[in-house]
C-alpha cells in the first residue's frame, strides 16, 4: 500500500467517525474473517434497567429490595448501578453494608444489618451451595426473554430473582446484518448468562455466542473462535475488553467507552454505533483495491 493511499483512506474513515490509530489496520482488516463483538455497551446500550423482582416465600420486596441494593452500591458494575437506581425509585433508604466483596463475574456480597447478602448469577449461589428452588424456572424464563436474571440470597437461603435488561442499541441489528453481507462471521462474546446472550444474540442477528465468559478468558474465547487459523477483528468498550481488543488482528473499540479499551484498540469508533465498524471494513476494501 503506498503512503499516500493510506492517507486518503485514512481521511475518509475520519469523515464518518472512524479514527484508524495505526495505519497498518487498514490493510489488516482486509484479512480479517471473523468479528467477534462484547455485548454489553457494545452491542447494546450498556445501561440496564430492572425490570422484574420476583420473591420466594417468606420473604417481603421492600426489605429484599433494600437490602440487595445496600450491597450493590458498593459495586459499579452497571447492573449495580440499574439495582441502586430502582430501589431509591421506590423511595427506599439503604442500610450500610460492610465487608463487600466484588466476586469477578459472578456477583457481590457483604453484611447488612447483621445478615449475609449475597447477589448474583446462578453459577455462584450453585457455587454456594443455594438451593434456587422455584425461583431458577422463573429465572430460566426471563432469560429466555433476554433479561439477565440475578439471584439474591439472605442468611443461605434464596430470596429473590431480579431481572435487568440492557436493550440493544437500535442500529445493532442493521450492522450485523451489513457484516454478514460482507461475507464475515460474527459472534459475540460475553459475560452474562448463556439463556441470555443467546435471546439477544438471536435479536441482533448473531448466530454465534461464547457466553459466561469470565473477564480472564475473553482472549481464550477469541482464540477458540479462529479454530481454523482465520484472522479475527474484536469489538469492545470495557476495561475487560483491553486484552482482547491488543489480542486480536484488529481490534475495534467504541469511543464512548473506557479509556483502557481506546488505548489498546487499533480502530476507533466515535459513536457507539457499530454501523462505524462496516464503514472501516468498506473503507478498507476501497483503499485496497486502488492500491492494486
Ligand atoms: P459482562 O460485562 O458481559 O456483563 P461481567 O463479567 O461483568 O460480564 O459479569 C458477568 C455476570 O456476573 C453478570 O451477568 C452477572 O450475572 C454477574 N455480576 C457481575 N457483577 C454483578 C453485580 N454487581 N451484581 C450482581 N451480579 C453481578
Ligand atoms: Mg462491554
Amino acid at each position: 500500500a503506498t503512503p499516500t493511499s493510506i492517507m486518503v483512506g485514512t481521511g475518509r474513515a475520519a469523515e464518518l467517525g472512524v479514527l484508524f490509530r495505526k495505519g497498518d489496520a487498514l490493510q489488516a482488516l482486509q484479512g480479517v474473517q471473523v468479528v467477534a463483538l462484547d455485548k454489553t455497551g457494545t452491542l447494546t446500550q450498556g445501561r440496564p434497567e430492572l425490570t422484574d423482582l420476583r420473591l420466594a416465600d417468606g420473604f417481603e420486596r421492600a426489605q429484599v429490595l433494600a437490602l440487595v441494593a445496600a450491597v450493590e452500591r458498593g459495586s459499579e458494575h452497571p447492573i449495580a448501578e440499574a439495582i441502586v437506581r430502582a430501589a431509591k425509585a421506590e423511595g427506599l433508604d439503604l442500610p450500610r453494608a460492610e465487608g463487600f466483596a466484588s466476586l469477578t463475574g459472578h456477583g457481590v456480597q457483604a453484611e447488612v444489618e447483621g445478615r449475609r447478602v449475597l447477589v448474583g448469577a446462578d453459577r455462584l449461589m450453585a457455587r454456594e451451595g443455594i438451593d434456587l428452588g422455584d425461583l431458577a424456572q422463573v429465572g430460566e424464563e426471563l432469560a429466555g426473554e433476554g433479561r439477565t436474571p440475578l439471584y439474591a440470597a439472605i442468611d443461605g437461603r434464596a430470596a429473590a430473582v431480579i431481572a435487568v435488561a440492557d436493550p440493544l442499541k437500535p442500529t445493532s441489528r442493521d450492522a450485523i446484518a451489513a457484516l454478514h453481507r460482507l461475507g464475515l462471521e460474527v459472534a459475540m462474546i460475553t459475560g452474562d448468562n448463556r439463556a441470555t446472550a443467546q435471546a439477544i444474540a438471536r435479536q441482533v442477528g448473531i448466530d454465534h455466542v461464547e457466553a459466561e465468559v469470565l473477564p480472564e478468558g475473553k482472549v481464550a474465547a477469541l482464540e477458540a473462535l479462529r479454530a481454523g487459523g482465520q484472522k479475527l477483528a474484536f469489538v469492545g468498550d470495557g476495561i475487560n475488553d483491553a486484552p482482547a481488543l491488543a489480542h486480536a488482528d484488529v481490534g475495534i473499540a467504541i469511543g464512548t467507552g473506557t479509556d483502557v479499551a481506546i488505548e489498546a484498540a487499533d480502530v476507533v469508533l466515535m459513536s457507539g454505533d457499530l454501523r462505524g465498524v462496516v464503514n472501516a471494513f468498506e473503507i478498507s476494501a476501497a483503499t485496497m483495491r486502488n492500491i492494486r
